[in-house]
């Protein structure tokens, strides 16, 4: 195994790892994946390990035709969905998937919601709803299920931008969440829950209230995104006017190496 290969598979270990820290997952639901575009190549979660368990041997390589290229475990039961999305999306900045049944983001699938832009906490991560896919067919269901569920998430984005949208949710089933690396796709999780919880809460309190105002929307998500992007500490040393010295990165998750917010 040559050095990117060693890459993706040591941050999908790290990304899988950090999962059960956000509090996603109740016993080993959920699963990470992480992409090497260049050469078509993702690492995958195998099938049924406990978190605390895997090694980095656990971890299962395949190419984007879905034959294993190393490991000796089963890869996850989802991995179809994330070869499908990586197929489509990958190059447009899909380099990580995160699926979880987080409950706040299951309910919302369950109800046939998509997750309303409903205040500024959601747009500082998404830039508008977190859409909902229509439901599987019977003849889908019965097929090579999987697939069809990549299938069913790549027909949202054919007209949406993944990256300022970086979650969906699966009709009936749950959350899928996604980010230039592993770790930033797990937090893109995190956030969705946080966001489906908010949302939930407040149509409780409120069930008429309404999205949040375009103008709102556009600048909470720019001041952290993109190049007009002001929110944090400048990353050139020399901006900065308080002279601190540069903290050592804390191990687990979160990892504020990752909270650069770009994507
Ligand atoms: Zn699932």
């Amino acid at each position: 195994m040559d050095s990117i290969l060693r890459k993706i598979r040591d941050e999908c270990l790290e990304a899988n790892k950090a999962l059960p820290e956000t509090g996603l997952v109740d016993f080993t639901f959920g699963n990470v994946s992480v992409l090497d575009l260049s050469r078509g190549i993702f690492a995958i979660k195998p099938s049924g390990i406990p978190y605390d368990d895997l090694r980095k041997e656990d971890i299962v390589l395949l190419d984007l035709d879905g034959k294993v290229l190393y490991g000796e475990s089963k890869p996850s039961s989802d991995t179809p969905t994330h070869r499908y999305l990586y197929r489509t999306l990958g190059e447009r900045g899909v380099h990580a998937i995160v699926h979880t049944h987080s409950r706040r983001a299951v309910a919302f699938a369950q109800a046939g919601f998509a997750i309303p832009c409903l205040g500024t906490t959601h747009a500082d991560y998404f830039a508008g709803e977190v859409p909902i896919t229509r439901d599987l067919t019977k003849a889908e269901v019965k097929g090579n299920y999987e697939w069809e569920t990549g299938k069913i998430i790549a027909e949202v984005f054919a007209e949406i931008d993944p990256m300022p949208i970086p979650a969906v949710i699966v009709r009936r089933h749950g959350p899928f969440a996604w980010g230039a690396n592993g770790i930033k796709a797990v937090e893109n999780a995190h956030v969705l829950e946080v966001v489906a919880d908010i949302a939930w809460q407040t149509l409780l309190l409120n069930p008429r209230a309404e999205s949040i105002p375009a103008y709102l929307l556009e600048k909470h998500y720019k001041r952290k995104h993109g190049p007009e992007a002001y929110y944090g500490q400048p990353t050139d040393p020399s901006e900065r006017k308080a002279h601190r010295p540069p903290k050592a990165p804390r191990k687990g998750y979160p990892d504020p190496r990752f909270y650069a917010f770009d994507r």
